[in-house]
């Protein structure tokens, strides 16, 4: 199944490179997370395609298994006081967590825009 000649992985790789799912040539987002509403180059109404809270949730589900299992399975929770772990376990979470969202928000675009799922006029 493709979508207009385009594949899902070719999609979601667009999308995880911030591109516009359609074309795959211009920016899709403006700023950090705000997606623009149409792309400048092909004119796909991209801010019809509802994110929403779907990309923040995978992005933290994704960040507690980056950090908190190694965490444990590397036995780093034996080798620090609760407060340095507290520290140490905001702050790589906060950064990979504001690292992994907007990438995961464009791949959302893309597999959005892939199933045509998007808010009605
Ligand atoms: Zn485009």
């Amino acid at each position: 199944m493709a979508r207009n000649g385009i594949k899902l992985g070719t999609a979601l790789l667009r999308g995880l490179s911030r591109k516009c799912p359609s074309c795959g040539e211009a920016c899709a987002f403006r700023g950090y997370l705000k997606v623009v509403d149409t792309c400048p180059r092909c004119d796909t109404p991209l801010s019809l395609y509802p994110t929403d809270d779907g990309p923040a949730y995978l992005t933290m589900l994704m960040v507690g298994h980056l950090v908190i299992a190694p965490a444990f399975m590397l036995g780093i929770i034996d080798l620090y006081s609760p407060s340095e772990l507290a520290i140490a376990g905001v702050i790589s979470m906060g950064v990979l967590t504001l690292a992994l969202l907007p990438i995961v928000k464009g791949v959302f675009l893309g597999l959005l825009w892939y199933l045509g799922l998007k808010h009605a006029r």
